[in-house]
């Protein structure tokens, strides 16, 4: 479970746009990651404005 989005999601789109897997999509409340497709490549973490995602261990 390493690249999260928080509740802190605006919905602005730029991680959405920003990530070049396409492992990002809209959800109702906030921006959704798919952790199948999603490379841990960091990109949608340093473009968000609102320190929405985290990455997260999993243990
Ligand atoms: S870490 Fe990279 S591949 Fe994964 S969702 Fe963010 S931008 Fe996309
Ligand atoms: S960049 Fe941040 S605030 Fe914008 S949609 Fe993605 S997670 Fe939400």
């Amino acid at each position: 479970m390493p690249y999260i989005v928080t509740s802190e999601c605006l919905l602005c789109g730029a991680c959405i746009s920003g990530c070049d897997s396409d492992a990002i999509t809209e959800g109702e409340t906030q921006a959704i990651i798919d952790v199948e497709i999603c490379i841990e490549c960091g990109t949608c973490k340093s473009n968000c404005p609102s320190d929405a995602i985290i990455f997260e261990n999993e243990d």
